[in-house]
Protein backbone atom coordinates (compact mmCIF):
# COMPACT_ATOMS: atom_id res chain seq x y z
CA UNK A 1 0.00 0.00 0.00
CA UNK A 2 2.94 2.48 -0.34
CA UNK A 3 2.73 5.69 -1.69
CA UNK A 4 -1.36 5.26 -0.87
CA UNK A 5 -2.81 7.86 1.68
CA UNK A 6 -3.67 6.92 5.25
CA UNK A 7 -6.93 4.93 5.15
CA UNK A 8 -8.85 5.78 8.11
CA UNK A 9 -11.24 3.11 9.22
CA UNK A 10 -14.68 2.96 11.47
CA UNK A 11 -14.38 2.23 15.14
CA UNK A 12 -14.57 -1.06 15.47
CA UNK A 13 -14.24 -1.99 11.44
CA UNK A 14 -14.71 -5.46 10.55
CA UNK A 15 -14.99 -7.67 7.51
CA UNK A 16 -18.52 -9.20 8.11
CA UNK A 17 -18.27 -11.02 4.86
CA UNK A 18 -17.18 -14.42 5.27
CA UNK A 19 -16.55 -15.92 1.29
CA UNK A 20 -16.21 -19.69 2.69
CA UNK A 21 -19.29 -19.50 5.11
CA UNK A 22 -21.91 -17.62 2.18
CA UNK A 23 -20.30 -20.27 -0.40
CA UNK A 24 -21.46 -22.94 1.82
CA UNK A 25 -24.96 -21.70 2.31
CA UNK A 26 -25.38 -21.60 -1.34
CA UNK A 27 -24.41 -25.19 -1.84
CA UNK A 28 -26.66 -26.84 0.18
CA UNK A 29 -29.00 -29.46 -1.01
CA UNK A 30 -32.56 -28.30 -3.03
CA UNK A 31 -34.64 -26.88 0.02
CA UNK A 32 -38.10 -28.41 0.58
CA UNK A 33 -40.72 -26.55 -0.30
CA UNK A 34 -42.58 -25.93 3.01
CA UNK A 35 -38.95 -23.97 3.68
CA UNK A 36 -39.33 -21.78 0.85
CA UNK A 37 -43.11 -20.96 1.64
CA UNK A 38 -42.52 -19.98 4.62
CA UNK A 39 -39.98 -17.86 3.82
CA UNK A 40 -42.12 -16.27 1.21
CA UNK A 41 -44.83 -15.99 3.63
CA UNK A 42 -42.19 -14.02 6.31
CA UNK A 43 -41.40 -11.85 3.20
CA UNK A 44 -45.25 -10.50 2.57
CA UNK A 45 -45.29 -9.99 6.61
CA UNK A 46 -42.53 -7.50 5.50
CA UNK A 47 -39.84 -8.56 7.61
CA UNK A 48 -36.44 -8.51 6.80
CA UNK A 49 -34.90 -12.12 5.79
CA UNK A 50 -31.35 -13.42 6.88
CA UNK A 51 -29.01 -14.36 4.97
CA UNK A 52 -29.68 -17.85 5.45
CA UNK A 53 -33.27 -17.28 4.83
CA UNK A 54 -32.00 -15.44 1.68
CA UNK A 55 -29.71 -18.53 0.62
CA UNK A 56 -32.43 -20.76 0.81
CA UNK A 57 -34.45 -18.76 -1.97
CA UNK A 58 -31.38 -18.93 -3.93
CA UNK A 59 -30.64 -22.31 -3.78
CA UNK A 60 -34.52 -23.07 -5.20
CA UNK A 61 -34.60 -24.02 -8.97
CA UNK A 62 -37.62 -25.54 -9.21
CA UNK A 63 -39.76 -23.03 -11.70
CA UNK A 64 -43.15 -23.89 -9.31
CA UNK A 65 -41.44 -22.45 -6.58
CA UNK A 66 -39.20 -19.45 -8.80
CA UNK A 67 -42.64 -18.36 -10.09
CA UNK A 68 -43.91 -18.04 -6.21
CA UNK A 69 -41.01 -16.04 -5.49
CA UNK A 70 -41.52 -13.64 -8.55
CA UNK A 71 -45.45 -13.53 -7.95
CA UNK A 72 -44.25 -12.49 -3.83
CA UNK A 73 -41.94 -10.01 -5.64
CA UNK A 74 -44.54 -8.42 -7.47
CA UNK A 75 -47.76 -8.67 -5.07
CA UNK A 76 -45.51 -6.59 -2.80
CA UNK A 77 -44.96 -4.30 -5.40
CA UNK A 78 -48.82 -4.23 -5.92
CA UNK A 79 -50.19 -4.26 -2.34
CA UNK A 80 -47.10 -2.54 -0.42
CA UNK A 81 -45.07 -0.47 -2.27
CA UNK A 82 -47.48 0.96 -4.65
CA UNK A 83 -47.30 2.16 -7.88
CA UNK A 84 -45.29 5.11 -7.09
CA UNK A 85 -41.90 4.96 -8.87
CA UNK A 86 -39.40 7.93 -8.08
CA UNK A 87 -37.38 9.08 -11.10
CA UNK A 88 -34.09 10.82 -11.34
CA UNK A 89 -31.03 11.47 -13.48
CA UNK A 90 -27.23 11.12 -13.38
CA UNK A 91 -24.85 13.80 -13.82
CA UNK A 92 -21.24 12.72 -14.16
CA UNK A 93 -18.90 15.72 -13.22
CA UNK A 94 -15.26 14.25 -13.89
CA UNK A 95 -13.45 11.14 -15.39
CA UNK A 96 -10.07 11.43 -13.65
CA UNK A 97 -9.47 8.16 -11.75
CA UNK A 98 -6.20 6.74 -9.61
CA UNK A 99 -7.67 3.45 -9.78
CA UNK A 100 -7.45 0.75 -12.24
CA UNK A 101 -10.90 -1.31 -12.47
CA UNK A 102 -10.70 -3.26 -15.22
CA UNK A 103 -14.12 -3.50 -16.27
CA UNK A 104 -14.43 0.35 -16.18
CA UNK A 105 -14.00 2.71 -19.22
CA UNK A 106 -12.63 5.52 -16.71
CA UNK A 107 -9.52 3.52 -15.33
CA UNK A 108 -6.25 5.06 -15.10
CA UNK A 109 -4.91 2.72 -17.95
CA UNK A 110 -7.44 3.27 -20.56
CA UNK A 111 -5.72 5.19 -23.22
CA UNK A 112 -8.72 5.58 -25.28
CA UNK A 113 -10.49 7.94 -22.39
CA UNK A 114 -10.77 11.49 -23.28
CA UNK A 115 -10.39 12.73 -19.39
CA UNK A 116 -12.55 15.93 -18.38
CA UNK A 117 -13.97 17.80 -15.46
CA UNK A 118 -16.50 20.50 -15.97
CA UNK A 119 -15.80 23.43 -15.20
CA UNK A 120 -18.21 25.27 -13.01
CA UNK A 121 -20.29 27.10 -15.99
CA UNK A 122 -19.84 23.93 -17.61
CA UNK A 123 -21.91 22.50 -14.77
CA UNK A 124 -24.18 25.02 -14.35
CA UNK A 125 -24.95 24.36 -18.12
CA UNK A 126 -25.69 20.80 -17.14
CA UNK A 127 -27.82 21.33 -14.68
CA UNK A 128 -29.78 23.86 -16.83
CA UNK A 129 -30.71 21.65 -19.70
CA UNK A 130 -31.72 18.76 -16.53
CA UNK A 131 -34.42 21.72 -15.10
CA UNK A 132 -35.13 22.45 -18.79
CA UNK A 133 -36.92 18.64 -19.43
CA UNK A 134 -37.78 18.33 -15.42
CA UNK A 135 -35.20 16.41 -13.83
CA UNK A 136 -35.82 17.05 -10.19
CA UNK A 137 -33.35 14.53 -8.64
CA UNK A 138 -29.74 13.70 -9.34
CA UNK A 139 -26.72 11.66 -8.69
CA UNK A 140 -23.52 13.58 -9.15
CA UNK A 141 -20.81 10.75 -10.17
CA UNK A 142 -17.14 11.18 -10.15
CA UNK A 143 -14.17 9.29 -10.42
CA UNK A 144 -11.74 8.39 -7.71
CA UNK A 145 -9.06 11.54 -7.81
CA UNK A 146 -7.44 13.82 -5.37
CA UNK A 147 -8.58 16.39 -6.99
CA UNK A 148 -12.45 15.11 -6.40
CA UNK A 149 -11.76 15.21 -2.71
CA UNK A 150 -15.13 16.35 -0.07
CA UNK A 151 -14.55 19.57 -0.41
CA UNK A 152 -14.47 19.85 -4.39
CA UNK A 153 -17.84 17.52 -4.05
CA UNK A 154 -19.64 19.79 -1.59
CA UNK A 155 -18.81 22.82 -3.74
CA UNK A 156 -20.58 20.85 -6.75
CA UNK A 157 -23.50 19.87 -4.74
CA UNK A 158 -23.85 23.85 -3.80
CA UNK A 159 -23.67 24.86 -7.41
CA UNK A 160 -26.49 22.66 -8.76
CA UNK A 161 -28.87 23.11 -5.65
CA UNK A 162 -28.15 27.35 -7.03
CA UNK A 163 -28.63 26.38 -10.39
CA UNK A 164 -32.23 27.18 -11.13
CA UNK A 165 -34.45 27.26 -14.39
CA UNK A 166 -37.56 28.79 -14.27
CA UNK A 167 -39.46 26.44 -12.18
CA UNK A 168 -36.90 24.32 -12.92
CA UNK A 169 -34.49 23.26 -9.71
CA UNK A 170 -32.68 19.80 -8.92
CA UNK A 171 -34.11 19.44 -4.98
CA UNK A 172 -31.93 16.63 -3.99
CA UNK A 173 -28.47 16.23 -5.04
CA UNK A 174 -27.29 11.94 -4.42
CA UNK A 175 -23.57 11.75 -4.40
CA UNK A 176 -21.32 8.34 -6.28
CA UNK A 177 -18.16 8.57 -5.44
CA UNK A 178 -14.93 7.44 -3.37
CA UNK A 179 -15.24 6.98 -0.26
CA UNK A 180 -14.38 9.47 2.06
CA UNK A 181 -12.68 9.87 5.55
CA UNK A 182 -15.16 11.04 8.64
CA UNK A 183 -14.36 14.35 8.21
CA UNK A 184 -14.92 14.23 4.45
CA UNK A 185 -18.59 12.93 5.15
CA UNK A 186 -19.17 15.77 7.73
CA UNK A 187 -17.97 18.24 4.89
CA UNK A 188 -20.75 16.65 1.95
CA UNK A 189 -23.21 16.31 4.41
CA UNK A 190 -23.27 20.53 5.55
CA UNK A 191 -23.53 20.67 1.13
CA UNK A 192 -26.97 19.47 1.84
CA UNK A 193 -26.62 15.53 0.16
CA UNK A 194 -29.26 13.26 -0.20
CA UNK A 195 -28.07 9.99 -0.57
CA UNK A 196 -24.43 8.72 -0.43
CA UNK A 197 -23.67 5.77 -2.34
CA UNK A 198 -20.78 3.58 -3.03
CA UNK A 199 -20.99 -0.12 -4.73
CA UNK A 200 -18.58 -2.35 -3.53
CA UNK A 201 -18.60 -4.31 -7.15
CA UNK A 202 -18.53 -7.41 -5.78
CA UNK A 203 -18.39 -9.10 -2.43
CA UNK A 204 -16.01 -11.76 -3.18
CA UNK A 205 -12.80 -11.19 -1.76
CA UNK A 206 -11.02 -12.96 -4.91
CA UNK A 207 -12.25 -11.64 -7.47
CA UNK A 208 -12.00 -8.20 -5.62
CA UNK A 209 -8.57 -8.07 -5.60
CA UNK A 210 -8.54 -9.24 -9.23
CA UNK A 211 -10.86 -7.01 -10.75
CA UNK A 212 -9.03 -3.97 -8.53
CA UNK A 213 -5.46 -3.88 -8.23
CA UNK A 214 -4.24 -4.03 -4.90
CA UNK A 215 -1.62 -1.28 -5.56
CA UNK A 216 -4.74 1.50 -6.09
CA UNK A 217 -6.80 2.76 -2.93
CA UNK A 218 -9.84 1.00 -4.72
CA UNK A 219 -7.56 -2.36 -4.11
CA UNK A 220 -8.43 -2.19 -0.06
CA UNK A 221 -11.39 -4.47 0.02
CA UNK A 222 -12.00 -3.71 3.98
CA UNK A 223 -11.49 0.81 3.16
CA UNK A 224 -14.75 0.04 0.82
CA UNK A 225 -16.49 -1.97 2.55
CA UNK A 226 -16.37 -0.04 5.80
CA UNK A 227 -16.85 3.49 3.37
CA UNK A 228 -20.52 3.83 4.62
CA UNK A 229 -20.01 2.87 8.30
CA UNK A 230 -17.54 6.01 8.27
CA UNK A 231 -20.80 7.85 6.73
CA UNK A 232 -23.05 6.82 9.75
CA UNK A 233 -20.27 7.22 12.01
CA UNK A 234 -20.09 11.15 10.73
CA UNK A 235 -24.07 11.56 11.18
CA UNK A 236 -24.82 10.62 6.91
CA UNK A 237 -27.16 8.32 7.81
CA UNK A 238 -28.86 7.94 4.27
CA UNK A 239 -26.56 5.63 2.68
CA UNK A 240 -26.99 3.51 -0.95
CA UNK A 241 -25.16 0.10 -1.45
CA UNK A 242 -24.78 -1.99 -4.86
CA UNK A 243 -23.12 -5.04 -6.61
CA UNK A 244 -21.65 -4.50 -10.30
CA UNK A 245 -23.30 -7.65 -11.25
CA UNK A 246 -21.48 -9.69 -13.94
CA UNK A 247 -17.79 -10.15 -11.99
CA UNK A 248 -18.71 -12.77 -9.68
CA UNK A 249 -21.71 -15.71 -9.17
CA UNK A 250 -24.99 -13.41 -8.59
CA UNK A 251 -26.25 -15.29 -5.73
CA UNK A 252 -23.41 -14.84 -4.07
CA UNK A 253 -23.14 -10.80 -4.34
CA UNK A 254 -26.92 -11.07 -3.39
CA UNK A 255 -25.97 -12.72 -0.44
CA UNK A 256 -23.31 -9.66 0.14
CA UNK A 257 -25.98 -7.40 -0.01
CA UNK A 258 -27.89 -9.15 2.01
CA UNK A 259 -25.56 -9.48 4.75
CA UNK A 260 -23.97 -5.82 4.52
CA UNK A 261 -27.67 -4.41 5.15
CA UNK A 262 -28.03 -6.36 8.38
CA UNK A 263 -24.64 -5.24 9.20
CA UNK A 264 -25.85 -1.76 8.75
CA UNK A 265 -29.71 -2.62 11.00
CA UNK A 266 -27.11 -4.40 13.80
CA UNK A 267 -24.52 -1.25 14.29
CA UNK A 268 -26.68 1.71 13.67
CA UNK A 269 -30.36 0.55 13.94
CA UNK A 270 -31.21 1.54 10.19
CA UNK A 271 -30.45 -0.46 6.74
CA UNK A 272 -29.46 0.84 3.47
CA UNK A 273 -31.76 3.40 2.09
CA UNK A 274 -31.37 2.02 -1.38
CA UNK A 275 -29.53 -0.98 -3.19
CA UNK A 276 -28.58 -0.44 -6.73
CA UNK A 277 -27.65 -3.50 -9.01
CA UNK A 278 -25.83 -2.56 -12.33
CA UNK A 279 -25.22 -4.88 -14.38
CA UNK A 280 -21.68 -5.08 -16.63
CA UNK A 281 -21.94 -3.30 -19.76
CA UNK A 282 -19.56 -2.74 -22.82
CA UNK A 283 -17.17 0.17 -22.62
CA UNK A 284 -14.70 2.10 -24.73
CA UNK A 285 -11.41 0.41 -23.86
CA UNK A 286 -12.56 -2.34 -21.78
CA UNK A 287 -12.11 -6.35 -22.56
CA UNK A 288 -14.04 -7.91 -20.13
CA UNK A 289 -14.66 -11.57 -20.02
CA UNK A 290 -18.30 -10.92 -17.30
CA UNK A 291 -20.08 -9.15 -20.14
CA UNK A 292 -23.51 -11.28 -20.50
CA UNK A 293 -22.73 -13.82 -17.47
CA UNK A 294 -26.13 -12.56 -15.73
CA UNK A 295 -28.41 -13.51 -17.93
CA UNK A 296 -31.75 -11.67 -18.03
CA UNK A 297 -33.66 -14.48 -16.06
CA UNK A 298 -31.38 -14.30 -13.08
CA UNK A 299 -30.71 -10.79 -13.03
CA UNK A 300 -34.97 -10.95 -12.82
CA UNK A 301 -33.83 -13.34 -9.54
CA UNK A 302 -31.51 -10.78 -8.14
CA UNK A 303 -34.34 -8.17 -7.90
CA UNK A 304 -37.34 -10.54 -6.47
CA UNK A 305 -34.58 -11.92 -4.22
CA UNK A 306 -33.82 -8.47 -2.83
CA UNK A 307 -37.41 -7.49 -2.93
CA UNK A 308 -38.20 -10.56 -0.51
CA UNK A 309 -35.19 -9.94 1.52
CA UNK A 310 -34.34 -6.37 2.50
CA UNK A 311 -38.38 -5.15 2.76
CA UNK A 312 -37.29 -1.45 4.04
CA UNK A 313 -34.63 -0.70 1.24
CA UNK A 314 -35.64 1.11 -2.41
CA UNK A 315 -34.30 -0.65 -5.08
CA UNK A 316 -33.04 1.47 -8.10
CA UNK A 317 -33.25 -0.14 -11.74
CA UNK A 318 -30.46 2.20 -14.18
CA UNK A 319 -30.68 2.57 -17.64
CA UNK A 320 -27.93 0.67 -18.08
CA UNK A 321 -30.88 -2.12 -18.56
CA UNK A 322 -32.74 -1.26 -22.23
CA UNK A 323 -36.14 -0.33 -22.04
CA UNK A 324 -38.21 -3.42 -22.90
CA UNK A 325 -36.21 -5.11 -20.00
CA UNK A 326 -36.90 -2.43 -17.32
CA UNK A 327 -40.31 -2.13 -18.42
CA UNK A 328 -40.48 -5.76 -17.51
CA UNK A 329 -38.38 -5.90 -14.53
CA UNK A 330 -40.41 -2.91 -12.84
CA UNK A 331 -42.94 -5.05 -11.82
CA UNK A 332 -40.84 -6.62 -8.84
CA UNK A 333 -40.28 -4.20 -6.62
CA UNK A 334 -38.22 -1.42 -8.54
CA UNK A 335 -38.95 1.85 -6.63
CA UNK A 336 -36.34 4.23 -8.68
CA UNK A 337 -35.12 4.36 -11.92
CA UNK A 338 -33.19 7.23 -13.64
CA UNK A 339 -34.72 8.77 -16.94
CA UNK A 340 -33.41 10.97 -19.93
CA UNK A 341 -29.71 10.18 -18.68
CA UNK A 342 -26.40 11.27 -20.45
CA UNK A 343 -23.51 9.37 -18.96
CA UNK A 344 -20.84 11.03 -21.43
CA UNK A 345 -18.91 14.19 -19.30
CA UNK A 346 -20.92 17.15 -20.58
CA UNK A 347 -23.50 15.18 -22.55
CA UNK A 348 -26.52 16.67 -21.57
CA UNK A 349 -25.99 19.57 -23.73
CA UNK A 350 -23.43 18.33 -26.35
CA UNK A 351 -24.65 15.85 -28.43
CA UNK A 352 -28.33 15.23 -28.23
CA UNK A 353 -28.74 11.63 -30.58
CA UNK A 354 -25.80 9.21 -30.03
CA UNK A 355 -23.64 8.62 -27.04
CA UNK A 356 -20.06 9.40 -26.71
CA UNK A 357 -17.77 6.31 -26.21
CA UNK A 358 -14.42 8.29 -24.93
CA UNK A 359 -15.97 9.69 -22.74
CA UNK A 360 -18.58 7.94 -20.90
CA UNK A 361 -17.96 5.25 -17.85
CA UNK A 362 -20.09 2.78 -20.18
CA UNK A 363 -22.75 2.16 -22.60
CA UNK A 364 -26.11 3.01 -21.72
CA UNK A 365 -28.95 0.79 -22.55
CA UNK A 366 -31.91 2.98 -22.39
CA UNK A 367 -31.60 6.25 -23.73
CA UNK A 368 -35.11 7.38 -24.09
CA UNK A 369 -36.21 10.98 -23.09
CA UNK A 370 -37.42 11.57 -19.62
CA UNK A 371 -40.92 12.61 -21.11
CA UNK A 372 -40.66 8.85 -23.58
CA UNK A 373 -40.29 7.40 -19.88
CA UNK A 374 -42.91 8.87 -18.35
CA UNK A 375 -45.51 8.32 -20.87
CA UNK A 376 -44.85 4.46 -20.72
CA UNK A 377 -44.63 4.74 -17.08
CA UNK A 378 -48.56 6.33 -16.86
CA UNK A 379 -49.73 3.92 -19.34
CA UNK A 380 -48.39 0.73 -17.41
CA UNK A 381 -50.17 2.10 -14.27
CA UNK A 382 -47.42 4.03 -12.41
CA UNK A 383 -47.63 7.43 -10.39
CA UNK A 384 -43.65 9.00 -11.99
CA UNK A 385 -42.73 10.82 -8.43
CA UNK A 386 -40.12 13.73 -8.04
CA UNK A 387 -40.74 13.99 -4.43
CA UNK A 388 -37.96 15.07 -1.99
CA UNK A 389 -40.02 16.14 0.76
CA UNK A 390 -38.62 13.77 3.56
CA UNK A 391 -35.17 14.69 3.30
CA UNK A 392 -35.99 18.03 3.15
CA UNK A 393 -38.24 18.02 6.40
CA UNK A 394 -35.28 15.81 8.34
CA UNK A 395 -37.74 12.74 7.77
CA UNK A 396 -34.44 10.61 7.57
CA UNK A 397 -35.70 7.26 6.67
CA UNK A 398 -38.05 7.66 4.58
CA UNK A 399 -38.41 4.92 2.80
CA UNK A 400 -38.63 2.71 6.58
CA UNK A 401 -41.48 5.27 7.72
CA UNK A 402 -43.38 4.45 4.30
CA UNK A 403 -43.70 0.85 4.88
CA UNK A 404 -43.56 1.04 8.59
CA UNK A 405 -45.83 3.55 9.84
CA UNK A 406 -49.39 2.64 8.91
CA UNK A 407 -51.16 5.44 6.74
CA UNK A 408 -47.56 7.17 5.78
CA UNK A 409 -47.78 6.31 2.09
CA UNK A 410 -51.56 8.42 1.93
CA UNK A 411 -50.69 10.95 3.98
CA UNK A 412 -47.64 11.67 2.85
CA UNK A 413 -46.08 9.82 -0.28
CA UNK A 414 -49.21 10.02 -2.82
CA UNK A 415 -49.71 13.55 -1.95
CA UNK A 416 -46.23 14.14 -2.86
CA UNK A 417 -46.06 12.15 -5.91
CA UNK A 418 -49.07 13.78 -7.02
CA UNK A 419 -48.22 17.24 -6.42
CA UNK A 420 -45.00 16.58 -8.56
CA UNK A 421 -46.17 14.78 -11.08
CA UNK A 422 -49.08 17.45 -11.13
CA UNK A 423 -45.94 20.20 -11.47
CA UNK A 424 -43.59 17.76 -14.13
CA UNK A 425 -47.20 17.40 -16.40
CA UNK A 426 -47.80 21.67 -16.22
CA UNK A 427 -44.34 23.32 -16.99
CA UNK A 428 -42.75 20.18 -18.82
CA UNK A 429 -44.78 16.97 -20.18
CA UNK A 430 -45.95 17.20 -24.20
CA UNK A 431 -49.67 16.97 -24.73
CA UNK A 432 -50.30 13.63 -24.93
CA UNK A 433 -48.12 12.83 -21.20
CA UNK A 434 -50.01 15.81 -19.73
CA UNK A 435 -53.07 13.79 -20.80
CA UNK A 436 -51.92 10.35 -19.66
CA UNK A 437 -50.64 12.02 -16.33
CA UNK A 438 -54.26 14.23 -15.51
CA UNK A 439 -56.28 11.39 -16.29
CA UNK A 440 -53.92 9.30 -13.47
CA UNK A 441 -53.91 12.05 -11.12
CA UNK A 442 -57.92 11.98 -11.59
CA UNK A 443 -57.85 7.76 -10.90
CA UNK A 444 -55.52 8.19 -7.53
CA UNK A 445 -57.19 10.92 -6.24
CA UNK A 446 -60.25 8.53 -6.43
CA UNK A 447 -58.96 6.38 -4.35
CA UNK A 448 -58.41 8.76 -1.32
CA UNK A 449 -61.18 8.95 0.98
CA UNK A 450 -63.19 12.24 1.51
CA UNK A 451 -61.21 14.15 4.30
CA UNK A 452 -58.85 17.07 5.01
CA UNK A 453 -55.99 15.05 2.91
CA UNK A 454 -57.72 14.68 0.22
CA UNK A 455 -59.46 18.11 0.09
CA UNK A 456 -55.93 20.02 0.41
CA UNK A 457 -54.22 17.82 -1.60
CA UNK A 458 -56.62 18.64 -4.47
CA UNK A 459 -56.45 22.52 -3.91
CA UNK A 460 -52.23 21.99 -3.95
CA UNK A 461 -52.97 20.25 -7.06
CA UNK A 462 -55.08 23.12 -8.53
CA UNK A 463 -52.61 25.63 -7.48
CA UNK A 464 -49.86 24.15 -9.54
CA UNK A 465 -52.08 24.00 -12.20
CA UNK A 466 -53.47 27.87 -12.28
CA UNK A 467 -51.14 29.86 -10.07
CA UNK A 468 -47.08 29.74 -10.47
CA UNK A 469 -46.82 28.36 -7.24
CA UNK A 470 -44.62 25.05 -7.23
CA UNK A 471 -43.22 23.02 -4.48
CA UNK A 472 -45.89 22.45 -2.09
CA UNK A 473 -45.18 19.67 -0.18
CA UNK A 474 -45.92 17.61 2.70
N1 LIG B 1 -15.47 6.10 -8.99
C1 LIG B 1 -16.40 5.82 -7.97
C2 LIG B 1 -16.43 4.36 -7.62
O1 LIG B 1 -15.86 3.58 -8.31
O2 LIG B 1 -17.08 4.07 -6.63
C3 LIG B 1 -17.80 6.20 -8.31
C4 LIG B 1 -18.34 6.23 -9.65
S1 LIG B 1 -18.23 4.85 -10.71
C5 LIG B 1 -18.04 6.01 -11.99
C6 LIG B 1 -19.94 4.26 -10.59
C7 LIG B 1 -20.20 2.80 -10.74
O3 LIG B 1 -20.28 2.45 -12.10
C8 LIG B 1 -19.18 1.86 -10.19
O4 LIG B 1 -19.32 1.75 -8.81
C9 LIG B 1 -19.48 0.58 -10.95
O5 LIG B 1 -20.37 -0.24 -10.23
C10 LIG B 1 -20.19 1.05 -12.21
N2 LIG B 1 -19.48 0.63 -13.43
C11 LIG B 1 -18.16 0.73 -13.69
N3 LIG B 1 -17.87 0.18 -14.89
C12 LIG B 1 -19.04 -0.31 -15.41
C13 LIG B 1 -19.39 -1.01 -16.60
N4 LIG B 1 -18.50 -1.33 -17.53
N5 LIG B 1 -20.69 -1.35 -16.77
C14 LIG B 1 -21.61 -1.02 -15.87
N6 LIG B 1 -21.34 -0.35 -14.72
C15 LIG B 1 -20.06 0.00 -14.48
FE1 LIG C 1 -12.41 4.79 -11.29
FE2 LIG C 1 -14.82 4.19 -10.23
FE3 LIG C 1 -14.19 3.50 -12.75
FE4 LIG C 1 -13.01 2.28 -10.75
S1 LIG C 1 -15.24 2.24 -11.22
S2 LIG C 1 -11.96 3.05 -12.59
S3 LIG C 1 -12.84 3.91 -9.27
S4 LIG C 1 -14.42 5.54 -11.95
Amino acid sequence: MSGLPKMELSKDAVDFIDDGYLIQLLSGPPPERQQVRDIVAKSLNKQALSIEETAVLLRTNEPELLEEVFNTAHTLKETVYGNRIVLFAPLYVGNDCVNDCIYCGFRRSNPLAVRRTLTPEELREQVLKMESVGQKRSILVFGEHPKYDADFIAEQVRTVYNTKNGHGEIRRVNINAAPLDHEGYRTVKSAGIGTYQIFQETYHHDTYSRVHPPNTRKGNYLYRLDGLSRAFEAGCDDVGLGVLFGLYDWRFEVLGLVAHALHFQQRYGVGPHTISFPRLRPACGVDFPGLGSVGDEHFKRVIATLRLAVPYTGLILTARENASLRRDLMKFGVSQIDAGSRIEIGGYTEKEEKQIADREQFELGDTRSLDTVMGELLQDGYVPSFCTACYRLGRTGEHFMEFAIPGFIKRFCTPNALTTLMEYLVDYASPETRAAGEERINMELAKFEDGPVKAELEKRLNRIKQTEDRDLYF
